[in-house]
This record gives C-alpha cells, structure tokens and sequence, in this order.
C-alpha cells in the first residue's frame, strides 16, 4: 500500500560556516500492508523527518512516495493534504485533549469535524477501540498520560486511516502506561499499518513486527520478526534455545521430559539460578520479553525480505483521495456551483468558528449549542459592523447544512424584517484570481489570508462605501465596466504572490483576472479596506487536521476569508448584474452583507432584536419537507408543504431544521 523511493530530505541552513544537514539520504522502503513498523534510531537520525515525509507532513527533496501504486510525482500539493485526510491518523506525543470537555465530547467533537454522527453510541464503539470503555464522562484531568494518549488514539482512528503514524506517542509516559498505549496500537495494527517512531528498543523490539533503524539519514538496519519453531518433545514441552522450557496449559509431563528438564537445571545452576513460574501475570510478562508466542515457539528478527510484505497489487486507477469535506474553500467552490444543489456542511464552519470563539471564554453555551446564540456573541465580541448571511437547510439528524441560494423573496424578507440593517446582495465566487503580466513570487506564503481567492462581488460607487462601512484606501471607485475595486486583503495577497508590487500605481500596467465565467479581465483602480479586524490571523500558516486548535483557526479564516468582505472585489452596477445573469440560479444570491445603520454603536446595545430571535422568525416561517415512500417503484418521494395541515396521509416529516446561517 505504502512504499518510499530513494527519498531525500536536506535541510539548507543559512549562515557561512553553517552545512546543510541531510536528514533523509536515499531512503527506500516498502512498508507491509498491516503491522506495527518502528522507526529506531538516536535523537536526530531522521526519524520523525521521515515520518513526517511519508505522512505528507512535509516536503522532500528526491525521491518519491507510491502509496497504493499512485506516485507522489503525480501529485499536485493539493493531493498532500487529501492524501493525509484519506489515509492516515496521526498520534503526536502531547495529546492536545480539549479540557474543558469530557472525554466523550472531546471525541463527539471530532466525529463533528470529521462530519460524521456523533451520538454516544458512536462515540462509546470508538472507546471500545481503544480500551477506554464507560469512560465517556470522564474529564481529562481525571485521565493518567496512557489514557490521554488512547483519547488522541480514538481521535486519529475517526476517519477510518488505513496507516496510523505516531512519533515518539509514549515519550510523554512512564513504562506503565507507555505499554498500555502500545498494548492499543498493537491491537489496531491486526488490521492497518502502524507506523511508530521510537528511540526505545525494547519497546520497537517486543512490540514491533518490523524494526527500522536509522542512523545519519540512512536505514542502518531492516528487520522482520518471524517465528522460528522451538523444539518441542513428543508430549508437546517446547525447548527453547536451551534457555526456556515452555510447557502448555493443560500439558502432561513424560518421562523424558523429567530427564530433559533435569538435565537443563543442571547444565544452567552453574551460572545462575532457574526460575519455574506459576504466576499467569509474571508468565506473560517473561514470555514477552523472551519473545515466547502462545504457541511454545520463538519470535525472531532476520532481514526484511520482500516476501514478509505479504504486498497487495494497487491499480493506479483505482486510487481515489478524499477532499476535506471541511475545506471552506472547497465548500464554497461547490457553494458557488451550490446551484447545483450539492451538500455542503456550511455549518460545521460556523460550528467549528464558534468552538474556536467558544475557547476564548464562551465555553458554557456548549451545552446548548446554537448557531445563532454563539454567532451572535461571537458578533459581539468582535464588535464587528458587518456581516454576511447565507441560507442553509441544516439535516437534523446528522446536522449537515445542505446551503441554498437565497432569493430575492429573502432579500425582501431580510430586508423588511430588519429594516434597520441595510442588505447588499453579494455573488458569492469562491474563485480564483491572478494579475496577468506580473511575475510570480515563489517564496511560501506567510499566511493562510493570502490564498489566492475571492470571495465574491459587489456594485460599488461613493455611495454604498459609506452602507458597507468601507474605506477607500487608495484610488477611487470604478465607474467603468473594465475597472475593480478590491479589498485591502487581495492587495496584500497579490503583494505576498507577486514579484515587485507594493503600490497600486505598481498594479498599473497589470490587469486582474477572475476565474469565473465571462469575466473580461479588469484594471485594478482602488483598494478598499472593510472593518473586519485580521489582524490575529497573519500568523496562521499551514493545516493541521489532528491540532484541534490549528485546525480550528484555519477554518475560521477561511471562514472569514471566504464570506465577509475581506475578500471582496467591487466592480460597477453593470458588471455585478452580468456576473449574476452569468450564475443563473433562480436569480439566487450565495449570501448577503448587512450592514447597521449605526455603525457606531456595537450591535448588542444598538439592535432591538438578538441574532438569535432573528433566526428563530426565519425558522418559523420556513417550509416543511416530507417524504412518502413510493411502493410501485421503490424510492421516497420528496413533497415540500409550507403548512402542517396541508400534508396528505402517507408522508413523513424530515427533520430538518432551517438556519440563516451568518459570517
Ligand atoms: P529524530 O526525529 O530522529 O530525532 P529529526 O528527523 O527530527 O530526527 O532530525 C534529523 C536531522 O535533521 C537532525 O540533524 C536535525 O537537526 C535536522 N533537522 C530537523 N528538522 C530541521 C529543520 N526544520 N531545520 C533544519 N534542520 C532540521
Ligand atoms: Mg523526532
């Protein structure tokens, strides 16, 4: 399933006198289907560098992966991070438990960004797993290290990885409860590949199926474990090496295996005593340590050979890697397309947005979680001004949010409703841009705010700068259908993606290209800056699924980034309205901006309604949805019925529950 080709891994260090350090130097292995596999070796061997190469964790220098028979050379980056989604869970050695949650939430929590169910019967098959049964209430700080480490465990095994990789998990542990946590890995390893780095060989050595060991970047040392037959008497009692006498539960003795026995004591007591135990703990202690099996015979190490791998063959064409199904921008790339009515779980960015708000010191409304309370205090925190609606049917029972277009009977509604906010309807994109006749720079991007997309349009003119609460930075406004505006956010971007820009005078002789249809490409004439402050996400870079709090941020800057105004482009009246003819979706919007009148004042003080009776009304007045089963052909028919009464027989109500969902 997993192999690595002569793969290089050098580390250039700056400075004169400094040398690059070759932490990878032409490593090749293939790793069996399943099975514990250590990588051993000294601090600084290249242990974890590998790991984290075949884990798609980091980048390599030569050589490639080949993971059931697809090469990494026919990657694309994007295919790194769907490679670690698809395969693999990753244990690192702290835990990162969420203590404010109980054992079970914390993994409820992470079946939810997984976006899968999370009812406590899910939760408890996956303590099952790892031999944590009954303690979904436990808080973490009632948990010893060993415990904690088979909750990550449980966390890593929620997508259902075929590779679990874990550097250094029982580093943090004593012994105890280091083997506990192996006792669990090793269970998992019946049935997929577990990759384990370690500087402990006992461990590697009683543990593992296979050993690795590195020295300098190269595999010094590749080992089996295979079972070599003890000799065994006719009775059945197992010799093993001359060193142990393994004799069977249930095994009745012979005459010459008295002589034998007798025999071995006398040849051993010169040199030490002999040690006949009845104990059944201490016997599976000895027998560990002495690699003794259940069977009487012997486990020993010899060279990896390629008939151990018990290899599959993988068809390169049947390789498919999952997308994150959390990926906003993704969500709104299928948003955008939403029109064709794909699902999409929009509310697990919300949901995730207010986890990561909720650990700033909202974490009592946890317990009754709802979208619109935390989005709303959320809001008021941030203090923020403006704001984008989205429109989403929320499936109760799983609770994903399938989103749909609004209409211009929302707008209306929303409008009219609440006539004090001012409503802008925006084209959502989702898409990307680039600056034609500029040169790309190919430094690595500093922060997850410069990804190259936009996350939408705007009519814009004097007027509506001021409703939006914008400012125009530098520049003017278009008033020609070949000029943009955009925000400050894609000027920093395009600052950070291109070569030798630092003004918009520099953007002069460049024009802006959309990846949307029909879009003629644009002079950039002004950049406008909105009032959502970004500052606490320059910093972020990267993805990590496995840190909670890592994965939390990212999604709440793509969250950010993908439906307020930070990614916004402004074009005139006309250009907005053949973007929206081009969308053709029952003239459907992908979201709203609205704006308070008195932008002064903060939204809690200044609002007669709560964001959260806002949404209630929307509930309210939201049609039903009810299925019947159709006998003759097999399938449910789907009917949608505004008012309860007029629901003929036979149907059946689907709970899904309406949400206006805000940014
Ligand atoms: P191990 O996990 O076996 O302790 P590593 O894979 O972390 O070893 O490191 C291998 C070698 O690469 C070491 O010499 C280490 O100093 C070097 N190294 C690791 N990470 C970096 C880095 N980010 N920059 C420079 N050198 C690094
Ligand atoms: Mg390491």
């Amino acid at each position: 399933m997993l192999s690595v080709k002569n793969l290089t891994k050098i580390y250039k260090l700056k400075g004169k006198d400094t040398k690059n350090v070759v932490a990878l130097d032409d490593v090749s292995i293939d790793f069996p289907e399943t099975g514990m596999v250590f990588l051993l070796g000294k601090s600084g061997s290249g242990k974890s560098t590998l790991l984290n190469t075949i884990g798609g964790l980091d980048t390599f220098d030569k050589g490639e992966i080949v993971i059931k028979g697809k090469s990494s050379k026919e990657f694309k980056q994007s295919d790194f991070d769907a490679y670690r989604n698809t395969f693999i869970g990753f244990i690192f050695q702290e835990y990162n438990i969420l203590e404010e949650f109980s054992v079970g939430k914390n993994l409820a929590l992470a079946l939810e960004l997984q976006g899968k169910k999370a009812d406590k019967e899910d939760v408890d098959k996956l303590l099952d797993q790892v031999d944590l049964s009954g303690y979904y209430k436990r808080n973490p700080n009632q948990l010893s290290g060993g415990q904690r480490q088979r909750v990550a465990i449980a966390r890593a095994l929620i997508k259902e990885p075929e590779i679990i990789m874990a550097d250094e998990p029982t580093g943090a542990l004593d012994s105890n409860t280091g083997k506990q946590v192996m006792d669990t890995l090793k269970k998992l390893s019946k049935s997929k590949l577990v990759i384990i780095v370690s500087h402990d060989r006992e461990f590697a050595e009683i543990y593992g199926d296979r050993v690795i060991e590195l020295k300098d970047g190269k595999i010094v040392r590749d080992v089996t474990k295979s079972v070599a037959l003890a000799e065994k008497s006719k009775s059945g009692v197992s010799y093993i090496d001359d060193k142990i006498i393994h004799i069977k539960k249930g095994q009745v003795l012979m005459p010459e295996d008295f002589v034998n026995i007798n025999k071995l004591i006398r040849q051993n007591s010169q040199n030490q005593d002999t040690i006949i135990s009845f104990d059944t703990k201490s016997n599976d202690e000895i027998k560990k340590v002495a690699f003794i099996t259940d069977d009487g015979n012997r486990e020993v190490f010899s060279d990896t050979k390629k008939d151990d791998l018990k290899l599959k063959q993988y068809d390169p064409k049947q390789f498919k890697l999952i997308r994150s199904r959390l990926k906003v921008k993704d969500a709104v790339k299928m948003g955008t397309s939403s029109l064709k009515h794909k699902p999409i779980r929009l509310a697990f960015t919300i949901f995730l947005s207010f986890i990561a708000f909720g650990l700033f010191g909202l974490v009592d409304t946890m317990a009754s979680f709802n979208v619109a309370t935390s989005t709303y205090d959320t809001l008021r925190q941030l203090d923020a001004k403006t704001l984008s609606f989205t429109k989403g049917y929320k499936h109760a029972d799983s609770g994903y949010t399938e989103n749909t277009p609004m209409k211009d009977e929302d707008y209306v509604t929303l409008s009219t409703t609440y006539s004090n906010y001012n409503f802008f309807k925006v084209v959502g994109s989702g898409k990307s841009y680039y600056i034609q006749n500029a040169e790309s720079s190919s430094s690595s991007r500093k922060s997850n705010l410069y990804d190259a997309n936009i996350s939408g349009f705007l009519p814009i003119d004097d007027d509506t700068l001021g409703k939006l609460n914008l400012t125009l930075i530098e520049g003017r406004c278009p008033t020609s259908d070949d000029e943009i505006c955009i925000s400050a956010n894609i000027f920093e971007s395009i600052k950070q993606n291109y070569k030798n820009i630092s003004s918009l005078a520099d953007l002069s002789d460049k024009k802006f290209y959309a990846s949307i249809d029909n879009f003629d490409n644009k002079d950039i004439v002004g950049i406008v800056q909105d009032d959502t402050d970004i500052s606490k996400y320059k910093s972020q870079t990267g993805q990590n699924n496995e840190d909670i709090m890592n994965y939390l941020n990212y999604t709440e800057i793509r969250t950010v980034t993908s439906y307020g105004l930070v990614n916004m482009c402004y074009v005139t009246q006309n250009v907005y309205n053949s973007i929206l003819s081009d969308y053709k979706v029952e003239k459907g919007y992908s979201s709203y901006a609205g704006e308070y009148k008195n932008s002064t004042t903060s939204m809690a003080t200044h609002n007669t309604k709560s964001f959260s009776n806002i949404v209630e009304d929307f509930n309210q007045s939201h049609r039903y949805e009810y299925k019947k089963y159709n006998e003759q052909d097999g399938y449910w028919e789907t009917s949608y019925f505004y008012d309860e009464s007029e629901v003929p027989d036979g149907y059946k109500k689907v709970t899904y529950e309406d949400d206006y969902i805000m940014y």
